[in-house]
C-alpha cells in the first residue's frame, strides 16, 4: 500500500467513526471539525493528507510548523492551521502571522501579548482558552475554578474566544473531563469545543466536541522527537 493510500484510508475511517459517534449523540456529522495533528510527520504523509482533501492541521511547536506548513500557506487554498501546543510569549508574533486558531490561550501574559500581536496584525485569531481539566501540575491551561474569570479577562481585551481546549490525564477515565469542559464552555456563552485525540476521538464526539485533535490515527505512529 502506497503513503497516499494508507492517509487516505485512515482519514476516512476517522471521519466514519466521527459521523457514528455524532450519531449516536443525535447531533449532525459536520458539526464536528477533524483537526489532523501534523507534528513530527514527515513531509511526505503530510502532503498525502492534503491530496486526500484534510485542510484542517494542527501543530504544538512554532518552528516546526512554519518548516512543514510557511509555504504551503499560500500555495494551499482552503488551509486551516491550529496551534496546540503551549506558546511562548516570545514567539507570539511568529504564530500569529502563521496560525489561524491559537487553541492554547493559557494565561493572563499570554493573553495580553496575543491582543498586541492582532493589533499589529490588523486582524485577529480566533482564540481557545485551555483548560487543565485535570488540574495537573505538569499541564499548561487554566484551572477549572479560574476559567470564567480568565475568559472574561481574555474578552476584555477583545480576543476573539470560541471555545476550550482541554488534554484529559494520560491514565484516567476522559468521559468526566469532557463533560467539565463542556459545562464550562456552556456557563461561559462558548460554542466550539477542542477535545478528543486519537485514542478518544469518538468519545469526544460523542460529548459535544466540535474539533477533534487526532495525530496517530491519521498518519502512523510518530517518530520520537531527536
Ligand atoms: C499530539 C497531540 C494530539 C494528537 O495526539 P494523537 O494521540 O497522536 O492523536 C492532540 N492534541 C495535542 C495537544 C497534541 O499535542
Amino acid at each position: 500500500m502506497s503513503v497516499e493510500q494508507e492517509i487516505a484510508g485512515n482519514l476516512s475511517a476517522v471521519r466514519e467513526n466521527i459521523a457514528a459517534a455524532a450519531m449516536r449523540a443525535g447531533s449532525p456529522a459536520d458539526l464536528v471539525t477533524l483537526v489532523a495533528i501534523s507534528k513530527s510527520q514527515p513531509d511526505e504523509r503530510i502532503a498525502a493528507a492534503l491530496a486526500a482533501g484534510q485542510l484542517v492541521f494542527g501543530e504544538n511547536r512554532v518552528q516546526e510548523a512554519q518548516t512543514h506548513w510557511s509555504e504551503r500557506r499560500d500555495t494551499t487554498a482552503g488551509l486551516e492551521l491550529h496551534l496546540v501546543g503551549p506558546l511562548q510569549t516570545n514567539k507570539v508574533k511568529e504564530a500569529v502571522a502563521l496560525f489561524d486558531v491559537i487553541q492554547t490561550v493559557d494565561r493572563p501574559k499570554l493573553a495580553e501579548h496575543l491582543a498586541r500581536a492582532f493589533d499589529g496584525l490588523g486582524k485577529a485569531r480566533r482564540c481557545f482558552v485551555q483548560v487543565n481539566t485535570g488540574e495537573e501540575a505538569q499541564k499548561a491551561g487554566v484551572s477549572p475554578a479560574e476559567a470564567d474569570g480568565f475568559i472574561a479577562a481574555c474578552r476584555g481585551l477583545e480576543l476573539p474566544v470560541e471555545g476550550l481546549m482541554c488534554i484529559p490525564p494520560a491514565d484516567a477515565p476522559v468521559a468526566p473531563h469532557f463533560a467539565l469542559l463542556r459545562k464550562i464552555a456552556e456557563r461561559n456563552g462558548l460554542a466550539a469545543l477542542s477535545m478528543g485525540m486519537s485514542a478518544d476521538y469518538a468519545v469526544a464526539a460523542e460529548l459535544g466536541a466540535t474539533y477533534v485533535r487526532v495525530g496517530r490515527g491519521i498518519f502512523g505512529e510518530r517518530a520520537p522527537r531527536v
